[in-house]
């Protein structure tokens, strides 16, 4: 967490002693304040790496924690899936089962007849053989008697070996019902273990989500705290600058921007960045956003104020000496054709008009009409 000491140690750097001793001296003045908006600059770089590198670890985080919501969602949709194939083969298994019992109880039926009847002929043979030797006369009728109990009884058992053979069937069928049965339970316990352990991971991800955004908002803070104080101190620094130029009485031009706004094309030879192919630039340009405040680099007179096709709103500053600076593809003016203006007074608003492919500052420096490197006046 070394952004957490941060705050401390930046506190001390800004206010590090009073400003009475400066006072006198802007030379020392604006080294300490350059000083410390060096160490501002490097405060905001660590804040921004530590930002970016949490912002990071979230979206992987997030990736997880997707992943985690997706593996619950498959497990339940598996579960409801295997509860219904379950239910279905429950189902079966209790109508095989009902089948099963209605087929035993017409095997036990029938055996009750079977053995009735085999009662029945015994007894009868018994009483009959009596019969037959006391009085032949009946021993026909008794023999025919015997023969049709007797094709009774083998229909009985050939009914009894169907109704046995439907009921191992039915049991067989019963038993491959309740290994399904038992194998899709098996299988449910499975997935809802996934399910939980998806869960598990879903609760993890999810905190460390929320703690590190937390430490994301607190790391925007940060940076946004650090960028203010920057910016802060760039205006500072201006100031004092601008007290020094006024103090020395020469021509000593100050950047047309604050901040210090990246260059985006230099003086001299380079790359035409509309018709591509080599170009010799006249002056210098400054990417920064439509509508940024323009500055007059140096005392003068604004001498021209015009839209011009190459150069889209122009104005014309001139120093005196031969010495004139160009403010080229302005959003707009804020200063009148032949005004006095004074260094650091914004004279207008950075724009995309001309011959230019996005908002930017063309600035030329021009000696006698010749145009020199406007880098080579500033110190960067
Ligand atoms: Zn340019």
């Amino acid at each position: 967490m070394r952004w957490l000491l941060v705050p401390a140690v930046v506190a001390c750097l800004i206010f590090p002693s009073a400003p009475d001793a400066a006072a006198d001296d802007p030379a020392s003045e604006l080294r300490k304040v350059e000083e410390r908006q060096q160490e501002v600059e490097a405060m905001l770089a660590e804040a921004k790496d530590d930002l970016n590198r949490v912002y990071w670890q979230r979206e992987q985080v997030k990736v997880y924690l997707q992943r985690a919501e997706n593996e619950m969602y498959l497990a339940q949709s598996k579960h409801a899936l295997l509860e219904e194939q379950r239910k279905g083969v429950q189902a079966s298994w209790s109508q095989l089962d009902a089948s099963a019992r209605e087929s035993e109880k017409r095997l036990e039926s029938r055996k009750g007849q079977f053995y009735n009847r085999l009662r029945a002929i015994q007894e009868r043979g018994r009483v009959s053989y009596v019969g037959v030797l006391l009085g032949a006369d009946s021993y026909s009728d008794f023999l025919s008697r015997m023969e049709m109990l007797k094709t009774i009884v083998q229909h009985d058992v050939a009914l009894m070996t169907v109704i046995r053979t439907d009921k191992q069937k039915l049991e067989a069928e019963r038993a491959v019902a309740a290994a399904e049965a038992a194998r899709l339970a098996d299988l449910q316990a499975q997935v809802s273990e996934q399910a939980a352990v998806a869960a598990g991971k879903q609760a993890e991800f999810k905190q460390q989500n929320a703690a590190l955004l937390e430490q994301e908002q607190a790391l925007a803070a940060e940076v946004a705290k650090w960028e203010l104080e920057w910016e802060r101190l760039g205006e500072e620094i201006y100031e004092i600058q601008l007290r020094m130029k006024r103090q020395a009485g020469r021509f000593a031009p100050m950047e047309p921007l604050r901040g210090r706004p990246p260059i985006t094309d230099d003086f001299g030879l380079g790359t035409d960045p509309i018709r591509g192919g080599s170009r010799n630039h006249g002056g210098t340009d400054f990417g920064v956003s439509r509508g940024t405040p323009v500055y007059a680099i140096e005392d003068g007179v604004v001498i021209a104020r015009r839209y011009d096709s190459v150069y889209g709103n122009l104005l014309i500053v001139d120093h005196g000496g031969g010495i004139a600076s160009w403010y080229a593809h302005l959003d707009g003016f804020n200063v009148a054709m032949g005004d006095t203006v004074v260094q650091g007074q914004q004279i207008g608003r950075v724009g995309s008009t001309g011959y230019s492919t996005g908002a930017h500052l063309h600035l030329e420096i021009r000696i006698n009409n010749v145009k020199q490197d406007p880098m080579s006046f500033f110190s960067r």
